[in-house]
């Protein structure tokens, strides 16, 4: 298993930094971001933040995302037509996801080392292994 990468202390030590405001709903926000050991919609997101502070309101959920990835405590990736998913930084890793059952898999960031190479040493491209998943077929699908 992974690392999460990111801690809560982390989180907050950066927010302080960045003289932002430590507000409950942000607090709530990141009890669920290192509980999920799953990538989260926005609206999955406000789901289990309003389980636990049922008064914050979706824009609300959507504010903090958005200060979380400027400070690049957040990132998010797309998979396939489905909404954006968010997760902590600090996990290099890549995305596949499958179209007959949606579900978006980590795959390892060395994966796509030969790809980025190639794309860098041909055209200049620096690839973002993260950002955009790759669609397919999964292993039980298939069967
Ligand atoms: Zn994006
Ligand atoms: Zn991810
Ligand atoms: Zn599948």
């Amino acid at each position: 298993m992974e690392s999460k990468g990111i801690r809560n202390d982390e989180v907050l030590a950066v927010l302080r930094e960045n003289a932002k405001r430590i507000t409950a709903p942000k607090r709530a926000v990141i009890d669920v971001l290192l509980g999920a050991d799953d990538h989260l919609t926005a609206d999955e997101v406000t789901r289990r933040v309003q389980q636990i502070r049922s008064e914050v309101s979706p824009s609300t959920v959507y504010r903090i995302l958005e200060e979380f990835e400027s400070l690049l405590l957040v990132v998010h990736s797309h998979a396939g037509q489905a909404a954006a998913v968010y997760h902590l930084a600090g996990r290099s890793h890549g995305h596949v996801t499958c179209e007959m059952c949606h579900v978006t898999f980590e795959v390892s960031s060395s994966v796509f080392d030969r790809l980025a190479r190639d794309l860098m040493g041909s055209d200049g491209f620096e690839l973002d292994r993260h950002h955009v998943a790759l669609s397919g077929i999964c292993a039980r699908c298939r069967d």
